[in-house]
């Protein structure tokens, strides 16, 4: 989508800070971070939010998820860590690119706000 904003990172055409890339998945720190570490993981092809996987896209949320591991490995989560994907306006999903926040080196409260 030309306009998405996270469409542009994940082409290079708006910088960031990467954690992780191959051919169809992007992790990079968040601008504006909610815990010591924060990094959304998202797919390159462009999928409007949580509410859009299918079947036919599932495989690249597994393989989503496999970076989660490794980029919390990498940046030393051991203590634990959250992974959260806002879904729609009631959830707060303020960019319409399906993300996940990677967030570590923190406490967190239980249930979330
Ligand atoms: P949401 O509110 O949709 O769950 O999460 C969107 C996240 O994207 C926010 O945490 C916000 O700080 C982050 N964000 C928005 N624009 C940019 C950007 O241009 N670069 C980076 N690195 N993060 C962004
Ligand atoms: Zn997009």
């Amino acid at each position: 989508m030309s306009d998405c904003i996270f469409c542009k990172i994940a082409a290079g055409e708006i910088p960031s800070r990467k954690a992780y890339e191959d051919e169809t998945v992007l992790a990079f720190y968040d601008l504006d971070p909610q815990a010591p570490t924060h990094v959304l993981v998202i797919p390159k092809a462009h999928i409007p939010s949580a509410a859009a996987i299918t079947t036919e896209n599932s495989a690249m949320v597994a393989h989503i998820f496999e970076v989660i591991a490794k980029v919390a490995d990498e940046l030393g989560l051991k203590e634990g860590f959250r992974v959260v994907s806002n879904c729609g306006v009631s959830a707060g999903q303020s960019v319409p690119h399906l993300h996940f926040h990677l967030l570590g080196g923190r406490d967190f409260t239980w249930p979330p706000g």
